[in-house]
This record gives structure tokens, C-alpha cells and sequence, in this order.
């Protein structure tokens, strides 16, 4: 039986998908018109969007390999409009008690310094209280780096994931071939942005 279906959009802020980014992974804006669809679709379905974003601070460990990005506060930071919704809820980098309201968001933004969003502490109480095996539609950048980690966490922890083809882009065409491949052999699926908004209509 399939669990209950969640999106969720990996730092799809304005430093990766803006040509004048700091952190601009070339040739992004072309997935932006589907993460825009992706974003709608699951507002008008009701269908809640759990979104990671990069929050840095400067001397953040990830700065010796890549140049400064999505620093807090800065413009850069912010996720882009395509695929932000205005009912939000942001969860910091740092333990919080998840609000009682928290599923009436229509997305819940889970802030990181970090590749891999589960280092955020919070993240793992909140995927418990969203359910088990949900089925995830997984979708943004960058393919082989966060969204591979993002889609690795969830699979180890039991949950469906949809990998939307044509709405990642990466950095590293060879390594995103090898993620796609292993989502697959680890019983993920790579789906298009028209069969998740197609299949998935009430
Ligand atoms: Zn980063």
C-alpha cells in the first residue's frame, strides 16, 4: 500500500538556478518552468512541499570546496519564486520543537549547512511525523550532490522515491548518471514532471 504522497524540492534558491548566482550551476534555468509546474500542482492538490535550503554562515566546511553561497540573509539565499509558497513554515538548523501546526503549511522549508539535509536535527522527527514509507517525488539541485544525498537518506529510511528527471540538473553530467542509476537500483523510480502532474490528479 503507498503511503501518503509528499513533494520535496532540494535548494532551488536563487544562488544555484540564477545565472548571476553565486553558485550558479549552468544550464538550470532550464528546469525552472517544471519546478514552477511541480510547485502549483502540489499546492492545488493539497499536496505538502518539504523543501531543503542551504542556510550558511561564513566559514561554513563546505566553502573549501565550493565558493561562498546562499548565505543567511542574503538574497542569493532565498528559494526562488517559482517554488516558494507563500503558507511557510522554516525549520532552523538547530533543534526546535516542531510546531502543532506544522502539517496546515503548505511547505516546510528544513534549513541546512550541509550537503546532506538530514544533518539537520530536526529533520528525522519531522519525516516521523509525516509518516512511514511515503511516497516522495524528489526533485531540484544539485542531481550528484544534495539531491543524491537527500534521495539516499530516503530510501534508507524506507521511503518511495520518484526522481523527476527533468527537474534536477547537476554540475558533473557522469556522477548524475551514476545517482539515476542507483536510485533505480535501489527500487526508486525516474518519472517526468508530466507523469507526476498527470498521474497524480484528484
Ligand atoms: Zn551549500
Amino acid at each position: 500500500m503507498a503511503g501518503k504522497t509528499l513533494f520535496w524540492d532540494v535548494d532551488t534558491q536563487a544562488d544555484f538556478l540564477r545565472p548571476e548566482g553565486k553558485l550558479y550551476v549552468p544550464g538550470s534555468e532550464k528546469i525552472v518552468p517544471n519546478l514552477r509546474r511541480l510547485t502549483q500542482w502540489a499546492r492545488k492538490n493539497h499536496v505538502l512541499v518539504v523543501a531543503s535550503a542551504d542556510a550558511h554562515q561564513e566559514g561554513d566546511e563546505e566553502f573549501h570546496l565550493y565558493p561562498p553561497h546562499c548565505l543567511a540573509g542574503t538574497p542569493g539565499q532565498k528559494k526562488v519564486p517559482e517554488t516558494t509558497l507563500s503558507n511557510q513554515r522554516v525549520i532552523p538548523n538547530q533543534p526546535v520543537e516542531l510546531a502543532g501546526e506544522l502539517e496546515q503549511a503548505e511547505q516546510i522549508v528544513v534549513e541546512k549547512q550541509k550537503f546532506n539535509v538530514f544533518t539537520n536535527p530536526n529533520t528525522d522527527k519531522l519525516l516521523e511525523r509525516l509518516g512511514k514509507e511515503l511516497d516522495i517525488v524528489l526533485y531540484g539541485v544539485v542531481t550528484e550532490v544534495c539531491v543524491a544525498a537527500a534521495a539516499r537518506g530516503l530510501l534508507e529510511r524506507g521511503h518511495r522515491v520518484r526522481l523527476v528527471r527533468d527537474a534536477i540538473h547537476h554540475l558533473e553530467e557522469a556522477q548524475a548518471k551514476e545517482l539515476l542509476e542507483e536510485v533505480e537500483r535501489r527500487g526508486g523510480r525516474l518519472v517526468t514532471t508530466d507523469e507526476v502532474t498527470g498521474a497524480l490528479k484528484n
